[in-house]
Protein backbone atom coordinates (compact mmCIF):
# COMPACT_ATOMS: atom_id res chain seq x y z
CA UNK A 1 0.00 0.00 0.00
CA UNK A 2 1.04 3.31 -0.55
CA UNK A 3 1.59 5.97 2.00
CA UNK A 4 -1.42 8.44 1.82
CA UNK A 5 -0.32 12.06 3.83
CA UNK A 6 -3.46 13.46 5.53
CA UNK A 7 -3.36 17.55 4.46
CA UNK A 8 -2.50 20.05 7.27
CA UNK A 9 -4.79 23.02 8.55
CA UNK A 10 -3.47 26.23 10.23
CA UNK A 11 -4.31 26.39 14.07
CA UNK A 12 -5.35 30.00 15.37
CA UNK A 13 -1.58 30.33 16.55
CA UNK A 14 -0.35 30.40 13.11
CA UNK A 15 1.24 26.24 13.70
CA UNK A 16 -0.24 23.83 11.35
CA UNK A 17 -1.87 19.81 11.98
CA UNK A 18 -2.25 17.26 10.12
CA UNK A 19 -6.18 16.57 10.02
CA UNK A 20 -5.73 12.68 11.22
CA UNK A 21 -3.95 11.59 14.40
CA UNK A 22 -3.56 7.93 15.36
CA UNK A 23 -5.09 7.12 18.73
CA UNK A 24 -3.41 5.53 21.12
CA UNK A 25 -6.00 5.69 23.92
CA UNK A 26 -6.01 1.50 26.08
CA UNK A 27 -9.93 1.90 25.98
CA UNK A 28 -11.19 0.06 23.30
CA UNK A 29 -7.68 -2.77 24.21
CA UNK A 30 -8.44 -6.23 25.36
CA UNK A 31 -7.17 -7.64 28.36
CA UNK A 32 -4.71 -9.67 26.93
CA UNK A 33 -3.45 -7.24 24.15
CA UNK A 34 -0.07 -6.35 25.27
CA UNK A 35 0.88 -2.68 25.62
CA UNK A 36 4.20 -3.02 23.12
CA UNK A 37 1.46 -3.27 20.36
CA UNK A 38 1.38 0.80 20.73
CA UNK A 39 4.91 1.01 19.49
CA UNK A 40 3.70 -1.45 16.53
CA UNK A 41 1.19 0.77 15.45
CA UNK A 42 2.63 3.96 15.60
CA UNK A 43 5.72 3.06 13.80
CA UNK A 44 3.18 1.33 11.22
CA UNK A 45 1.25 4.64 11.20
CA UNK A 46 4.65 6.50 10.67
CA UNK A 47 4.88 4.06 7.80
CA UNK A 48 1.24 4.15 6.02
CA UNK A 49 1.99 8.41 6.27
CA UNK A 50 0.01 9.55 9.61
CA UNK A 51 2.10 12.64 10.82
CA UNK A 52 -0.06 12.95 13.76
CA UNK A 53 -0.23 11.00 17.00
CA UNK A 54 -2.01 11.46 19.98
CA UNK A 55 -1.74 10.01 23.16
CA UNK A 56 -2.10 11.00 27.23
CA UNK A 57 -0.05 10.81 30.44
CA UNK A 58 -3.28 8.60 31.72
CA UNK A 59 -3.03 6.09 29.26
CA UNK A 60 0.10 4.89 30.15
CA UNK A 61 1.81 4.05 27.04
CA UNK A 62 3.97 6.93 26.13
CA UNK A 63 6.80 4.95 26.70
CA UNK A 64 5.59 2.71 23.85
CA UNK A 65 4.56 5.87 21.84
CA UNK A 66 7.92 7.70 22.03
CA UNK A 67 9.58 4.09 21.52
CA UNK A 68 7.85 3.61 17.74
CA UNK A 69 8.56 7.40 16.52
CA UNK A 70 12.36 6.87 17.84
CA UNK A 71 12.20 3.86 15.31
CA UNK A 72 10.84 5.53 12.96
CA UNK A 73 12.96 8.34 13.10
CA UNK A 74 16.30 6.25 13.16
CA UNK A 75 14.87 4.23 10.15
CA UNK A 76 14.49 7.42 8.27
CA UNK A 77 11.03 7.30 7.48
CA UNK A 78 10.23 10.73 9.17
CA UNK A 79 12.23 13.63 10.61
CA UNK A 80 10.78 15.04 14.30
CA UNK A 81 10.15 18.66 12.50
CA UNK A 82 7.52 16.48 10.28
CA UNK A 83 5.67 14.79 13.08
CA UNK A 84 2.97 16.64 15.53
CA UNK A 85 2.55 14.76 18.49
CA UNK A 86 -0.37 15.53 21.38
CA UNK A 87 -0.35 14.92 24.57
CA UNK A 88 -2.71 15.56 27.67
CA UNK A 89 -1.92 16.83 31.29
CA UNK A 90 -4.27 14.56 33.60
CA UNK A 91 -6.85 15.68 36.63
CA UNK A 92 -4.65 15.40 39.21
CA UNK A 93 -2.20 17.92 37.84
CA UNK A 94 -4.24 21.07 37.79
CA UNK A 95 -2.09 23.77 39.75
CA UNK A 96 -0.04 25.74 38.09
CA UNK A 97 2.71 24.55 39.04
CA UNK A 98 2.21 20.91 38.28
CA UNK A 99 1.32 21.59 34.89
CA UNK A 100 5.17 22.03 33.24
CA UNK A 101 6.90 19.16 35.24
CA UNK A 102 4.04 17.01 34.23
CA UNK A 103 4.57 17.76 30.81
CA UNK A 104 8.46 17.12 31.89
CA UNK A 105 7.71 13.86 32.65
CA UNK A 106 5.66 13.35 29.51
CA UNK A 107 8.58 14.33 27.66
CA UNK A 108 10.94 12.37 29.42
CA UNK A 109 8.77 9.11 28.89
CA UNK A 110 7.69 10.32 24.73
CA UNK A 111 11.57 10.97 24.40
CA UNK A 112 10.96 14.73 22.82
CA UNK A 113 12.47 17.73 23.83
CA UNK A 114 9.11 19.23 23.07
CA UNK A 115 5.46 18.43 22.51
CA UNK A 116 3.46 20.03 19.17
CA UNK A 117 0.24 20.39 21.16
CA UNK A 118 -0.56 19.76 25.02
CA UNK A 119 -3.82 19.92 26.25
CA UNK A 120 -6.05 19.76 29.36
CA UNK A 121 -7.30 16.65 29.44
CA UNK A 122 -10.34 17.19 31.30
CA UNK A 123 -11.77 20.45 32.98
CA UNK A 124 -12.44 18.62 35.93
CA UNK A 125 -9.75 18.90 38.64
CA UNK A 126 -9.23 15.29 41.00
CA UNK A 127 -6.93 14.34 43.59
CA UNK A 128 -4.77 11.50 42.71
CA UNK A 129 -6.97 9.23 44.26
CA UNK A 130 -9.87 10.85 41.55
CA UNK A 131 -11.97 12.03 44.70
CA UNK A 132 -12.69 16.11 44.00
CA UNK A 133 -10.65 18.87 43.95
CA UNK A 134 -11.47 22.49 43.58
CA UNK A 135 -8.85 23.85 41.34
CA UNK A 136 -10.16 26.28 38.35
CA UNK A 137 -9.26 25.40 35.04
CA UNK A 138 -8.23 29.01 34.57
CA UNK A 139 -5.33 28.31 36.61
CA UNK A 140 -4.92 25.44 35.15
CA UNK A 141 -4.46 27.04 31.60
CA UNK A 142 -2.07 29.54 33.66
CA UNK A 143 0.25 26.80 33.62
CA UNK A 144 -0.24 25.83 29.90
CA UNK A 145 1.13 29.44 28.75
CA UNK A 146 3.71 28.25 30.43
CA UNK A 147 4.73 25.07 29.09
CA UNK A 148 3.92 27.31 25.36
CA UNK A 149 6.07 30.29 27.12
CA UNK A 150 8.90 27.86 27.68
CA UNK A 151 8.80 26.39 24.06
CA UNK A 152 8.16 22.73 25.48
CA UNK A 153 4.79 22.94 24.08
CA UNK A 154 4.35 24.58 20.59
CA UNK A 155 0.62 24.69 20.89
CA UNK A 156 -1.87 24.93 23.79
CA UNK A 157 -5.48 23.52 23.94
CA UNK A 158 -8.34 21.44 25.84
CA UNK A 159 -10.44 18.49 25.67
CA UNK A 160 -13.79 17.82 27.09
CA UNK A 161 -14.96 21.23 27.83
CA UNK A 162 -18.03 22.49 27.05
CA UNK A 163 -19.60 26.09 25.28
CA UNK A 164 -19.63 27.87 28.40
CA UNK A 165 -16.59 27.12 30.00
CA UNK A 166 -14.79 27.27 26.00
CA UNK A 167 -16.11 31.02 26.24
CA UNK A 168 -14.79 31.56 29.64
CA UNK A 169 -11.69 30.37 28.97
CA UNK A 170 -11.32 32.58 25.37
CA UNK A 171 -12.75 35.74 27.76
CA UNK A 172 -10.21 35.29 30.32
CA UNK A 173 -6.95 34.21 29.12
CA UNK A 174 -3.81 35.60 27.11
CA UNK A 175 -3.80 32.38 24.90
CA UNK A 176 -6.62 30.85 23.23
CA UNK A 177 -6.75 27.64 22.93
CA UNK A 178 -6.11 26.49 19.05
CA UNK A 179 -8.20 22.86 20.23
CA UNK A 180 -11.04 21.55 21.97
CA UNK A 181 -10.95 17.72 21.71
CA UNK A 182 -14.30 15.96 21.99
CA UNK A 183 -16.39 12.86 21.53
CA UNK A 184 -17.75 13.34 17.36
CA UNK A 185 -19.83 10.38 16.03
CA UNK A 186 -23.30 9.40 14.42
CA UNK A 187 -24.87 9.16 17.99
CA UNK A 188 -23.34 12.33 19.37
CA UNK A 189 -22.92 14.65 16.57
CA UNK A 190 -21.70 17.61 18.70
CA UNK A 191 -23.58 20.15 16.33
CA UNK A 192 -23.54 23.42 18.78
CA UNK A 193 -20.12 22.90 20.09
CA UNK A 194 -18.90 22.24 17.01
CA UNK A 195 -20.27 25.06 15.65
CA UNK A 196 -19.18 27.27 18.77
CA UNK A 197 -15.80 25.81 18.88
CA UNK A 198 -15.59 26.81 15.19
CA UNK A 199 -16.90 30.29 15.09
CA UNK A 200 -14.37 31.05 17.88
CA UNK A 201 -11.20 30.14 15.24
CA UNK A 202 -10.91 26.72 17.36
CA UNK A 203 -10.47 23.73 16.15
CA UNK A 204 -12.29 20.30 17.06
CA UNK A 205 -10.45 16.88 17.20
CA UNK A 206 -13.02 14.21 17.19
CA UNK A 207 -12.29 11.05 19.63
CA UNK A 208 -14.05 8.18 19.31
CA UNK A 209 -14.95 8.74 15.97
CA UNK A 210 -16.64 5.29 15.34
CA UNK A 211 -19.00 5.72 17.95
CA UNK A 212 -21.18 2.08 18.86
CA UNK A 213 -20.32 0.81 15.21
CA UNK A 214 -17.30 -0.61 16.66
CA UNK A 215 -18.16 -2.48 19.58
CA UNK A 216 -17.88 -1.70 23.47
CA UNK A 217 -19.27 -4.25 25.02
CA UNK A 218 -22.45 -2.31 25.37
CA UNK A 219 -25.83 -3.31 25.54
CA UNK A 220 -28.82 -1.02 24.15
CA UNK A 221 -26.47 1.66 22.66
CA UNK A 222 -28.23 3.62 19.95
CA UNK A 223 -27.90 2.95 16.18
CA UNK A 224 -25.96 2.82 13.94
CA UNK A 225 -24.40 -0.52 13.66
CA UNK A 226 -21.57 -1.54 10.68
CA UNK A 227 -24.68 -3.11 8.82
CA UNK A 228 -26.73 0.09 8.63
CA UNK A 229 -28.34 0.45 6.00
CA UNK A 230 -27.32 4.53 5.52
CA UNK A 231 -23.81 3.51 5.93
CA UNK A 232 -23.47 0.65 3.81
CA UNK A 233 -24.74 2.03 1.09
CA UNK A 234 -22.32 5.06 1.15
CA UNK A 235 -19.31 2.21 1.71
CA UNK A 236 -20.52 0.64 -1.39
CA UNK A 237 -21.10 3.70 -3.39
CA UNK A 238 -17.42 5.52 -2.56
CA UNK A 239 -16.07 1.55 -2.70
CA UNK A 240 -15.02 2.51 1.20
CA UNK A 241 -15.30 0.58 4.75
CA UNK A 242 -17.71 1.81 6.58
CA UNK A 243 -15.13 3.05 8.67
CA UNK A 244 -14.20 5.06 6.57
CA UNK A 245 -17.26 6.95 5.96
CA UNK A 246 -17.64 7.80 9.47
CA UNK A 247 -14.25 9.45 9.29
CA UNK A 248 -14.76 10.99 6.03
CA UNK A 249 -18.09 12.43 7.94
CA UNK A 250 -15.92 13.93 10.41
CA UNK A 251 -12.97 15.37 7.82
CA UNK A 252 -16.40 17.02 5.70
CA UNK A 253 -17.68 18.84 8.85
CA UNK A 254 -14.04 20.57 9.37
CA UNK A 255 -13.03 17.98 12.52
CA UNK A 256 -9.77 16.21 13.02
CA UNK A 257 -10.61 12.72 13.61
CA UNK A 258 -8.45 10.18 15.90
CA UNK A 259 -9.14 6.69 15.18
CA UNK A 260 -7.45 4.42 17.28
CA UNK A 261 -6.66 0.72 15.71
CA UNK A 262 -3.47 -1.51 16.54
CA UNK A 263 -4.14 -3.20 13.02
CA UNK A 264 -1.79 -2.90 10.47
CA UNK A 265 -4.10 -2.78 7.31
CA UNK A 266 -6.91 -0.95 9.16
CA UNK A 267 -4.31 1.74 10.34
CA UNK A 268 -3.47 2.20 6.46
CA UNK A 269 -7.39 2.31 5.88
CA UNK A 270 -8.18 4.72 8.40
CA UNK A 271 -6.43 8.04 6.59
CA UNK A 272 -6.98 6.41 3.16
CA UNK A 273 -9.49 9.21 2.73
CA UNK A 274 -8.70 11.71 0.33
CA UNK A 275 -9.77 10.32 -2.85
CA UNK A 276 -13.48 10.63 -2.13
CA UNK A 277 -15.76 12.80 0.05
CA UNK A 278 -19.44 13.09 0.92
CA UNK A 279 -22.06 15.48 -0.26
CA UNK A 280 -23.59 18.04 2.11
CA UNK A 281 -26.62 15.80 2.11
CA UNK A 282 -24.92 12.70 3.23
CA UNK A 283 -23.23 14.60 6.00
CA UNK A 284 -27.00 15.61 6.78
CA UNK A 285 -27.96 12.04 6.97
CA UNK A 286 -25.53 10.77 9.16
CA UNK A 287 -26.23 13.50 11.26
CA UNK A 288 -29.59 12.25 11.73
CA UNK A 289 -28.17 9.34 13.58
CA UNK A 290 -27.70 11.64 16.93
CA UNK A 291 -29.07 10.93 20.42
CA UNK A 292 -26.35 12.97 22.79
CA UNK A 293 -25.44 10.13 23.76
CA UNK A 294 -21.93 9.53 24.65
CA UNK A 295 -19.59 6.60 23.82
CA UNK A 296 -16.99 7.33 27.21
CA UNK A 297 -18.79 8.02 30.10
CA UNK A 298 -17.95 10.36 32.71
CA UNK A 299 -20.89 10.16 34.66
CA UNK A 300 -18.83 9.07 37.66
CA UNK A 301 -17.50 12.52 37.81
CA UNK A 302 -20.91 14.38 37.44
CA UNK A 303 -21.21 16.15 40.71
CA UNK A 304 -17.48 17.10 40.72
CA UNK A 305 -16.95 21.47 40.08
CA UNK A 306 -16.37 21.92 36.31
CA UNK A 307 -18.31 19.02 34.95
CA UNK A 308 -18.85 19.39 31.55
CA UNK A 309 -22.18 18.87 30.89
P1 LIG B 1 -12.32 4.56 18.17
O1 LIG B 1 -13.62 5.17 17.75
O2 LIG B 1 -11.08 5.01 17.49
O3 LIG B 1 -12.50 2.98 18.03
C1 LIG B 1 -11.43 2.08 18.21
C2 LIG B 1 -11.96 0.69 17.85
O4 LIG B 1 -12.30 0.64 16.46
C3 LIG B 1 -10.97 -0.42 18.08
O5 LIG B 1 -11.68 -1.53 18.58
C4 LIG B 1 -10.41 -0.70 16.67
O6 LIG B 1 -10.00 -2.04 16.57
C5 LIG B 1 -11.64 -0.44 15.82
N1 LIG B 1 -11.33 0.01 14.45
C6 LIG B 1 -10.30 0.80 14.06
N2 LIG B 1 -10.36 1.06 12.74
C7 LIG B 1 -11.46 0.44 12.27
C8 LIG B 1 -12.06 0.35 10.99
N3 LIG B 1 -11.55 0.97 9.92
N4 LIG B 1 -13.20 -0.38 10.87
C9 LIG B 1 -13.73 -1.01 11.94
N5 LIG B 1 -13.21 -0.96 13.18
C10 LIG B 1 -12.08 -0.23 13.36
O7 LIG B 1 -12.24 4.71 19.74
P2 LIG B 1 -11.36 5.35 20.89
O8 LIG B 1 -12.29 5.49 22.03
O9 LIG B 1 -10.11 4.62 21.07
O10 LIG B 1 -11.03 6.83 20.39
C11 LIG B 1 -9.95 7.10 19.53
C12 LIG B 1 -8.86 7.91 20.21
O11 LIG B 1 -9.35 9.14 20.70
C13 LIG B 1 -8.26 7.23 21.46
O12 LIG B 1 -7.39 6.18 21.10
C14 LIG B 1 -7.61 8.41 22.11
O13 LIG B 1 -6.37 8.70 21.45
C15 LIG B 1 -8.64 9.51 21.86
N6 LIG B 1 -9.60 9.65 22.99
C16 LIG B 1 -9.58 10.82 23.73
C17 LIG B 1 -10.43 11.01 24.79
C18 LIG B 1 -10.40 12.30 25.56
O14 LIG B 1 -10.99 12.37 26.64
N7 LIG B 1 -9.74 13.32 25.07
C19 LIG B 1 -11.40 9.97 25.20
C20 LIG B 1 -11.40 8.80 24.35
C21 LIG B 1 -10.52 8.67 23.28
P3 LIG B 1 -8.49 -2.45 16.02
O15 LIG B 1 -7.52 -1.73 16.88
O16 LIG B 1 -8.47 -3.92 16.16
O17 LIG B 1 -8.46 -1.96 14.59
Amino acid sequence: AMAVQAPCIQLNDGNTIPIVALGTGRGTAKESDSIDEVRQAVYWAIEAGYRHIDTAAVYQDEEQVGQGIAEAIANGLVTREELFVTTKLWNDKHARDQVVPALQESLKKLGLDYIDLYLIHFPIATKPDDSPDNIDYLETWQGMQDARQLGLARSIGVSNFNATQITRLVSNSYIRPVINQIEVNPTNTQEPLVAHCQSLGIAVMAYSPFGFVVSRGQTGAPPPRSDDPTLTALANKYRKSVGQILLRYLIDRGLIPIPKSTNKQRIAQNIDLFDFQLTFEEVAAINQFNKNHRVIDISDWKDYPNYPN
